[in-house]
């Protein structure tokens, strides 16, 4: 479904605009070249925007909404309440769904890993201060006339990049088997100074889409050019754009020699003028090994905001002296897979190790921060599939018989597509559809501004007129975007609903033909409409399953 939100609102882009990217690529970046971010800047008191309108701001809402919190006992470490954890989960399943679209393959890697492995890298020897370290039972650093890799302090991973590297040498490797993709969610810790800490913008932990491909010279075109669609897709979905791209070269502190960063940068170019997107050059921007693509949205004040990250590096797999076997090596090593000269070489059965590439990819980057970033751009108006509050149930009274109705409509409503008998185990599939309910003794009144207030897609109303005849239930869109396309979603699943049924008489044929003339209730916010039980299913389904 295209998305009918308007574009990211810039005026609260800034807060994440200019900030270092916490992808993995740029978190270990010199702090001398970080950017700064106004997210870092303390909060703006209260009444220092009486005389502009409210922005949208993720630290209220997540309060607001219950989302997330923080603790002086963790600081930098936000902990997602319930609805937050949904949240989190909704984007973490709805790139997983992408992940198969797109070829990876989700792997589990450790936390800690022990300083030898951050000085194969790199990164100990550069990047030590950003990162935590561990120390623990043999492992304190401390031993004296110990051998290499004994008795040394752990570093707690601020990415995940050298555990790929590690799964990918596990294992020998044709040709054939090339691109490999992992994909990793695992928690990465940076070691940030505590005034730069601001809600799930600046944390010390925190969770990227984190993925590696490991290709041949050959594909390196085919696998940006790939990366770049995932990236369209998805903020085509969240209704976020236009955005583009931006090529950063060699920077002033690099490994490897300026033949390979030329070779790189090549190569990205190359795939960049295949993407048929406009791009540009930010010279000297680059990660210390290897040139990469910014993706920068930009919002309606035209003010950017850097969000994803696609990064070549021929730098990693030589440190960790990964191979593949393939023929004509020689030629592999410089992309040459055809030709005269290169069936030659095959026919002579040469073959050899050759190293491969890896390109580090973020789609969202760190989810926190993306979370941040669309809990703004929805202003608390989530669709009803990533919503942390789709829908409530209100009942008129609190008898028992009422409150027992409402539960089981409820537990019928969250485990759509999932339901099997008593005796077996959910399906896997859809993610949990939290439907609350609302029994108390209060006012209906109350009870409706209290569920508008906290922002529901839908309210839904039973009394005794939906106990006695369970077929229809009083539904209210309040905060739900896109009525519109909603409206023809209903429109589809109300015929298809009776359809459906497997008692169906030629009487349901003519009611059908009945309904389809005069049309499904329009939805408007606010206005309550009647609607079959098992329509109100079938509604919610196609809902999620369209991103709406
Ligand atoms: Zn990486």
């Amino acid at each position: 479904m295209p998305p009918r939100r308007p574009p990211l609102s810039l005026s609260h882009a800034s807060r994440y605009g200019t900030c270092r990217s916490l992808c993995c690529p740029l978190a270990l970046r010199p702090a001398a070249s970080s950017r700064k971010c106004s997210s870092s800047a303390p909060a703006p008191p209260p009444n220092s925007t009486v005389d502009q309108p409210h922005k949208p701001d993720h630290r209220e809402l997540g309060q607001a909404q219950k989302l997330f919190t923080h603790s002086p006992y963790s600081p930098g470490s936000p902990l997602f309440l319930p609805r937050g954890a949904d949240l989190f989960n909704k984007l973490q399943g709805f790139l997983r769904a992408q992940y198969e679209k797109f070829g990876f393959d989700e792997v589990i890697t450790p936390n800690i890993y022990k300083k030898s492995l951050w000085e194969k890298s790199g990164h100990w020897d550069k990047y030590a201060k950003d990162m935590y370290s561990v120390q623990g039972r043999g492992a304190t650093g401390k031993g004296e006339n110990a051998e290499a890799g004994e008795d040394e302090e752990f570093g707690l991973k601020p990415m995940n990049c050298p555990g790929h590297c590690l799964l990918f040498g596990s294992e020998q490797h044709s040709y054939k088997e090339l691109p490999i993709r992992y994909a990793d969610f695992s928690a990465l810790h940076r070691n940030e100074i505590s005034g730069a800490l601001s809600g799930l913008t600046r944390v010390r932990r925190f969770h990227q889409d984190d993925g590696h491909v490991f290709c041949r010279p050959s594909q390196i075109q085919s696998e940006i050019k790939s990366s770049l669609d995932f990236i369209s897709l998805v903020y085509k979905t969240f209704g976020l754009g236009p955005f583009k791209l931006v090529l950063s070269t060699r920077p002033e502190e690099h490994i490897g020699t300026a033949a390979e960063w030329e070779r790189a940068e090549d190569q990205l170019k190359a795939a960049l003028d295949a993407s048929g997107q406009p791009w540009e050059i930010n010279p000297g921007d680059g990660a210390f090994y290897g040139p990469k693509i910014d993706i920068i949205l930009k919002d309606s004040d035209g003010k950017e905001h850097q969000t994803a990250t696609i990064q070549l590096d021929f730098q990693l797999p030589q440190r960790f002296n990964l191979a593949y076997t393939a023929p004509a090596p020689e030629l592999e090593k410089q992309g040459i897979v055809e030709g005269p000269e290169y069936e030659e070489a095959v026919q002579k059965d040469e073959k050899g190790p050759v190293t491969p590439v890896v390109i580090h990819r973020a789609i969202l980057g760190s989810l926190e921060r993306f979370m941040a970033l669309l809990i703004e751009h929805y202003n608390g108006e989530y669709p009803f599939w990533l919503s942390p509050n789709p829908a409530i149930i209100l009942t008129t009274k609190d008898n028992p018989d009422l409150v027992k109705f409402a539960h089981k409509l409820a537990s019928r409503l969250s485990s759509i597509g999932r339901a099997t008998g008593p005796e077996h185990p959910y399906r896997m599939g859809r993610p949990r559809l939290r439907i609350d309910v609302d029994s108390a003794s209060a006012s209906m009144g109350k009870k409706t501004a209290l569920a508008r207030q906290k922002g529901y897609n839908f309210i839904l109303t039973v009394g005794e007129r939906e106990l006695r005849h369970t077929e229809s239930v009083a539904l209210q869109p309040w905060s739900q975007p896109g009525l519109e396309e909603c409206g023809r979603i209903m429109d589809s699943v109300w015929l298809h609903g009776k359809s459906k049924s497997s008692k169906r008489t030629a009487a349901d044929d003519e009611k059908r033909d009945a309904l389809a003339e005069e049309g499904t209730p329009a939805l408007r916010k606010g206005k309550y409409v009647m609607v079959p039980g098992k329509t109100l299913q079938f509604f919610f389904e196609k809902l999620q399953d369209s991103y709406c």
